[in-house]
């Protein structure tokens, strides 16, 4: 499992070691050149930089990317349901659109000519990945961009993909033994799902199965249910994080010192009620920069929470590095006048390596506020009426409210979901 020279790979080596400075110039090159073609091409950008007053010459590096507004996804909704249907943030004709990507909620995004976008690959070779490698691809390929991007992001690296989507399990651990499939990306539910499914057929996973590497994202990861998984298939799994319109903001490497942003990307952590920039080290809002030319993402903010850093990794990247994902800003939710924040809920349930998976969901009952904390756990056990004690304990300590737990079957939570679910209706 831990092969020390797999941690060493890097998609480009000299830009991903680049000392800070140099870091900052090219950058800063890359930014202006960013910032000047929206400006020129994009008709939602020209509005947005107008209303701000800010004309091109205003902009002349790295340290004025600050003075440019935030753009939200509610911004980006709200544009793209005027001007249907890319919003204007276009900066190309739409004969040069290769594809039209369908997010949840009909948020419509392009798909570039020619897939450029260096950012998943660079995680692809950062977690463990190698030329050769025979790797599942178990993202959705319907609608959403996510699989493409990794797809072609395996060309990029010299891997090769096994494009099988969610579903037909069966089918996909006869795949996986028949081509001797060695990587896997996808959600760390369906991994589990594989697993169960192979060890249902009888199979012995580490002789049967040749995995070794697999990427994981788009769902919360507990470190006890990645060490269940790295010990039943003798792999490595490492985490990533990205958005559809984004690409990859974050990936592990094989240290798991923080998640380190690649190398065509700038994040921010910023106040979300300014969009000033914190110190390295404080928690706040993540804001990104993306150097897409079909449809640029300039200063897009995430609703995501974390903080900077500039520690140093022993994997030898030099650029900075998100600490972990603390919980989503615009999910705190009101419960009997306390506010209940995602990253609270989930240092109390962090606590329990039996929990696979919770969401907290808020009703009324008798005018008052309820609040239930629903729990898959990794496995059924006898002590779960003693888990749940201590769950709700834990709540009332971290949260200042009282919540009640109910532990329910595995698959009852759906794998998109909303950490705080809020279903009061107010008639
Ligand atoms: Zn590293």
């Amino acid at each position: 499992m831990e092969n020390p020279e797999k941690g060493k790979r890097f998609f480009d080596e000299a830009r991903e070691t680049m000392d800070w400075e140099e870091r900052e110039s090219d950058l800063s090159i890359r930014f202006l050149k960013t910032f000047e073609h929206a400006f020129r091409h994009s008709k939602a950008y020209r509005e947005i930089f107008d209303s701000a007053g800010i004309e091109l010459p205003d902009i002349k590096d790295l340290e004025d990317l600050e003075k440019l507004p935030v753009l939200s996804m509610d911004d980006l909704v709200e544009r793209q349901k005027r001007d249907v249907p890319f919003g204007g943030f276009e900066t190309v004709d739409h004969d040069r659109i290769r594809r039209i990507y369908v997010n949840p909620g009909l948020i419509w995004q392009p798909g570039e000519w020619e897939f450029l976008d260096t950012s998943w690959a660079e995680a692809l070779c950062g977690l463990g990945f190698n030329s050769g490698d025979r790797i599942l691809n178990t993202f959705n390929y319907h609608m959403w961009p996510i699989a493409f991007m990794l797809d072609a992001s395996v060309k990029m690296i010299g891997a090769t993909v096994i494009p099988t989507g969610v579903g037909n399990t069966l089918m996909q651990v006869k795949i996986m033994q028949t081509l001797k499939v060695n990587g896997f990306m996808g959600t760390p539910s369906f991994i589990m799902t594989l697993i169960q499914r192979a060890e249902g057929m009888g199979l012995d996973l580490k002789k049967d199965l040749s995995f070794e590497t697999a990427l994981v994202g788009a769902e919360m990861l507990s470190e006890s249910l990645r060490s269940r998984i790295e010990d039943k298939l003798k792999m490595t799994v490492r985490q990533v994080y990205g958005t559809a319109f984004l690409g990859c903001i974050g990936y592990e490497c094989m240290h798991m010192t923080g998640l380190h942003v690649p190398d065509n990307v700038i994040v921010e952590v910023v106040d979300p009620n300014t969009g000033k920039q914190v110190q390295p080290g404080t928690t706040g809002e993540i804001v990104v920069t993306t150097f897409n030319t079909t449809y640029p993402m300039i200063r897009m903010a995430t609703g995501d929470l974390s903080m900077l850093t500039r520690e140093s990794c022993e994997c030898g990247r030099t650029g900075p590095m998100l600490k972990k994902i603390f919980g989503r800003i615009d999910q705190a939710t009101k419960v009997r006048g306390t506010f209940v924040h995602p990253w609270q809920a989930d240092e109390v349930l962090s606590r329990y390596p039996e929990v696979f998976k919770y969401q907290v969901v808020i009703t009324r009952e008798d005018d008052k506020d309820v609040m239930t904390f629903v729990v898959e756990l990794v496995e059924e056990t006898d002590r779960s009426e003693l888990i749940r004690g201590r769950i709700e304990r834990d709540i009332k300590d971290i949260l200042t409210v009282k919540g009640a737990v109910q532990i329910v079957p595995r698959g009852t939570i759906p794998d998109l979901h909303k950490k705080i679910e809020d279903k009061r209706t107010w008639e």
